[in-house]
């Protein structure tokens, strides 16, 4: 049977340290603050800001929502980003996307000050991610994935790592993430030949394909460690991820579950993002 990785274990490993940080910022005078970007009220994007707001309260963070309809024109979005942008009370960013038709993303995305841009969407930050520069931010998912493995002691380095997924949100960066830290990593894609070949040959598998259970046993070898980062609903409206999870965990030497794996701590890694921020501005102020 397989060692279940648990994102609540990894979440609390982090919250001792990030409570100490937060703490020592308060002695300076400095009060970590999160300001939530929301145009319309997508379910995913409320559920996902409420984790946000129980976990950054839960560390001394304050949150703050700035909710505005889902036709909110353009030009008053990036008016409302320039204001936080210069807001010093304000030292995190998080802009829900995508966002509807009207906003133009690849302008809002030179504007956001990629010093309080928490979740990576500055091209600034993407540079960053890719010349493994650590003073940005790169996106919350792919870093709960890095906390998940560092927490359990899984060690990158020189092994094979297939990454399954190439968005820009979690397969690329993620990639690189793990590039930096000297994995061998594969990045497969729907246009992959032999997937199943490609992902049985790795020693540690993270799955990002937004695929219910596409990954199989026929995918797996004993002694793997794999990732699942996926978040879907399956035949039955159940929550699951991209890994056939009863499959699995006969076969590979540990696994994280969906839910309560890697989701779990993307929450905390953006609270970690916040206290970054605040430090950094700290330090120029
Ligand atoms: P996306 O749709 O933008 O990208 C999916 C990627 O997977 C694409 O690059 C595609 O080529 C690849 N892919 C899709 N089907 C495939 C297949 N059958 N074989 C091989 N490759 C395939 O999705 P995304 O935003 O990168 O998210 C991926 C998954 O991660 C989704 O389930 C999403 O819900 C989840 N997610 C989880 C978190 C979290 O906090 N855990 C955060 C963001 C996204």
């Amino acid at each position: 049977m397989a060692v279940i990785f648990k994102g609540v274990e990894v979440v609390n490993s982090l919250k001792e340290k990030l409570l100490q940080e937060v703490e020592e910022l308060r002695s300076e005078g400095v009060f970590p603050s999160l300001a939530i970007v929301r145009l319309g009220a997508k379910p995913d994007d409320v559920s996902y800001e409420k984790g946000a707001i129980k976990r950054c309260e839960g560390l001394n963070i304050k949150c703050s929502t700035f909710e505005y309809p889902e036709d909110f024109p353009h030009q008053d979005l990036l008016n409302e980003i320039k204001r936080l942008n210069s807001d010093p009370s304000i030292h995190g960013i998080l802009i829900f996307r995508p966002l509807p038709s009207q906003i133009n993303e690849n302008e809002l995305k030179y504007v956001i000050d990629p010093g309080k841009d928490v979740d990576c969407f500055s091209p600034v930050n993407v540079a960053k991610v890719f010349e493994g520069d650590e003073t940005g931010f790169p996106p919350c998912t792919p870093q709960a994935v890095i906390e998940m493995l560092d927490h359990y002691g899984i060690s990158v380095k020189g092994k094979r790592v297939t990454v399954i997924g190439r968005s820009l949100v979690v397969g690329r960066p993620l990639a690189m993430m793990l590039l930096q830290r000297h994995a061998t990593i594969t990045i497969c894609h729907t246009r992959t030949v032999d997937l199943e070949n490609v992902c049985r040959q790795s020693e540690i598998l993270i799955a990002a394909a937004g695929k219910a259970k596409m990954v199989k046993a026929s995918f797996l070898s004993p002694g793997q460690v794999v990732i699942d980062v996926g978040i879907n609903v399956d035949e039955n409206g159940n929550l699951c991820g991209d890994v056939d999870f009863d499959e699995a965990e006969k076969v590979v030497s540990a696994i994280s579950p969906v839910p309560g794996g890697v989701g779990t701590v993307t929450t905390s890694v953006l609270a970690a993002h916040v206290i970054k921020a605040a430090k950094l501005q700290n330090k120029k102020a």
